[in-house]
């Protein structure tokens, strides 16, 4: 079994498999947890985004729905993760606020939170008195909120890790700097070229992130997974403020405080990877407009300093839903990647995924999510 891609998803799989006695080989072309899962925002979300929902449309969001149960699944998963892997994963669920600042926003999240609670989310619309009493920290102009109890945090840093070295304590192979260059199929399995050499797989789960698509190209496949430039802030720590995940109604934000104090604050704001470039750069119009919003939302906030901005690469797909499971047309090629969200969902995707391989029913049902769906 060849894993590719040692981000989440890729780990997860990899422990999922050996945990149940398979033998994996998983290849990482940089280092483990190098890219977008080492880079995100940690924030776990469960909620269809608000920005998509208000940009591309209720029949958009009706589409996505079916996600949210996939997403909850994880959540509950992640809960069990720390005793499962025996790592501190900063894992907390307080709760995510989506806070609106006129009549007009509390309508558009009132509408969302029907679509949610109609596929198995529990939204509560909170007044403004209800707002100022659970979260004193936010300004006083805003008018309501709804609050979303699944919702909540974790550290980047620690889940893939913890994933790898759970996988590598039960045999799985983790080859680092080592990246795939090409896929043979051959009799009833494949040969990966790498430029370790290559490697005879019967089955292999591509977990390549935002690269994902590239490497199904390898296999015939055109799946429309792409690579896009984001960025994230990360103040100076803090006395604790912001027990919540943050979302704002009138504009892309997430916020929430680490446990060490610093603010994270994102929403998905571009950050700039021009053709040519070797590495995504921050771009200064995302880091002022997606503060002047954290600032109207948290006011405290004018008085901490912005430590850093870094920005990485998500996958993406155009509709937001994930490509998981067996290609239909491909018998041993798998697709593991869950779009824009996949810290919250690597865990239950790489299961799943495992679950399918091991000839088990997944925890959730994939079958929508198959790369047939996907194609182009
Ligand atoms: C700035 C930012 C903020 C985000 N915030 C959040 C958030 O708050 N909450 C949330 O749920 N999600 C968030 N995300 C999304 C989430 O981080 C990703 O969806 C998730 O990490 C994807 O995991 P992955 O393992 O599929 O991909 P990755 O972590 O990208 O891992 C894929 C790996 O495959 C390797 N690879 C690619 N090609 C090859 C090859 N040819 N050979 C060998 N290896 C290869 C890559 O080097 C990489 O390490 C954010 C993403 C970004 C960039």
């Amino acid at each position: 079994m060849l894993v590719i891609g040692g981000g989440l998803a890729g780990c997860a799989t990899a422990y999922f498999l050996a945990k149940n006695g398979i033998e994996v080989v998983l290849i990482e072309r940089h280092d483990l947890n190098a890219l977008a899962s080492g880079s995100n925002a940690g924030s776990i979300h469960a909620q269809i985004p608000h920005a998509e929902f208000l940009e591309l449309g209720e029949e958009w969001a009706r589409g996505f729905a079916p996600v949210i149960p996939l997403m909850l699944e994880s959540i509950r998963l992640w809960g069990t993760l720390e005793s499962e892997l025996g790592a501190d994963l900063e894992f907390s669920l307080k709760g995510g606020l989506l806070v609106a600042r006129t009549e007009a926003q509390m309508r558009a999240i009132e509408r969302k939170g029907a679509i949610e609670r109609a596929h198995g989310l529990a939204v509560e619309i909170l007044s403004r008195a209800d707002l100022r009493r659970i979260a004193p920290y936010l300004a006083e102009d805003l008018v309501g909120a709804s609050f979303c109890a699944s919702e909540g945090k974790a550290n980047p840093l620690a889940v893939t890790p913890a994933f790898a070295r759970a996988a590598a304590a039960r045999g799985a192979a983790v080859l680092r700097r080592t990246a795939l260059a090409g896929i043979r199929v051959e009799g009833q399995g494949f040969v990966a070229e790498t430029d370790a050499g290559p490697i005879r797989a019967h089955r292999i789960i591509n977990c390549a992130g935002a690269e994902a698509g590239r490497i199904a190209a390898m296999v015939g496949l055109d799946l429309p997974i792409e690579g896009h430039p984001i960025q994230v802030n990360v103040t100076e720590p803090a006395a604790p403020l912001v027990p919540h995940l943050v979302y704002f109604a009138g504009g892309k934000l997430t916020l929430k405080q680490t446990r060490r104090g610093a603010f994270l604050i994102g929403g998905g704001w571009p950050a700039i990877f021009a053709p040519g470039d070797a590495r995504p750069r921050v771009d200064p119009r995302s880091i002022e407009a997606n503060l002047r919003i954290a600032v109207s939302v948290v006011p405290a906030l004018a008085d901490v300093h912005l430590l850093r901005t870094w920005p990485a690469i998500v996958n993406g797909t155009a509709d937001w839903r994930p490509v998981l499971g067996e290609v239909p047309g491909v018998p041993g090629f798998y697709m593991c990647c869950f779009p824009w969200m996949g810290f919250t969902a690597g865990p239950i995707c790489g299961l799943a995924v495992a679950e399918l391989i091991l000839g088990r029913k997944p925890s959730v049902d994939i079958t929508q999510f198959s790369a047939l769906g996907n194609a182009t």
